[in-house]
């Protein structure tokens, strides 16, 4: 980890530097690394989390603060890794494939190129009439993509279309008509099993990610302890 420790160093005597100068001058001492302005950042990160005082936080860097912004930069980029695994598991059930042009007949044959939600026409987005996602259980299937504008799409926010249309029965009608013709079954008979599997793999994402981090704060601190030497 030749790269981790020359960031390290070059942070720690220019702390002046932005993360792309750092970048940079390894680009520049490395060559054919391809060092990035973003994984200058993420070594930074692990090793003031392994290693407290490695890189002398900023005059206006409270501890607290530093403290927040790794355990927030943490959960985040695990938070979405697992609910991206949860978001590619739903999306694969029933090997389910679609084009452009079959979207597109949705849109403008079945829904008249109009909002599903509120017959609006204007800047249609391509919405999951049921959210992909843990308690919804929505999947990325034709039959649970509706038009929706702009303002439905962000009204709706993490409701499902009969929720969400509970006082407009034609409209949930139009959906319901529009999930049989497509075939698409949404997942709730099964729900209890189906979730109970995808909380374990939304598990396993976190246990996993915490594994690696640990083996590669190992890795970081061992190499903090070896004698410094120049490899050429
Ligand atoms: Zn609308």
């Amino acid at each position: 980890m030749k790269v981790g420790k020359l960031v390290l160093r070059l942070a720690n005597e220019h702390q002046d530097w932005t993360n792309q100068q750092i970048a940079d001058e390894v680009r520049r001492q490395i060559p054919g690394t391809k060092t990035t302005p973003a994984s200058v950042s993420s070594i930074k990160s692990v090793a003031k989390r392994a290693v407290p005082g490695a890189s002398k936080p900023n005059a206006e860097d409270t501890p607290k603060r530093l403290r927040k912004a790794a355990a927030r930069y943490k959960s985040m980029a695990i938070g979405n890794a697992q609910n991206g695994l949860v978001r590619n598991l739903l999306g694969r059930l029933g090997e389910h494939s679609f084009t452009q042009v079959d979207w597109e007949r949705v849109r403008d044959d079945i829904f008249g190129n109009r909002c599903a939600y509120c017959g609006e026409a204007d800047r249609l987005e391509m919405e999951h009439a049921i959210p992909i996602n843990m308690e919804k259980l929505g999947e990325h299937h034709l039959g649970n993509l509706v038009p929706a504008c702009k303002r439905c799409n962000s009204d709706k926010g993490n409701k499902d279309y009969a929720e969400f249309l509970a006082d407009q029965p034609e409209r949930k009608k139009a959906i319901d008509a529009h999930m049989a013709r497509s075939r698409y079954r949404p997942l709730r008979r099964n729900g209890l099993l189906v979730r109970a599997l995808l909380r374990a793999a939304h598990e396993e994402t976190r246990a996993l990610a915490e594994r690696y981090a640990n083996l590669l704060r190992e890795l970081d601190e061992q190499i903090d302890r070896e004698p410094s030497r120049t490899d050429s």
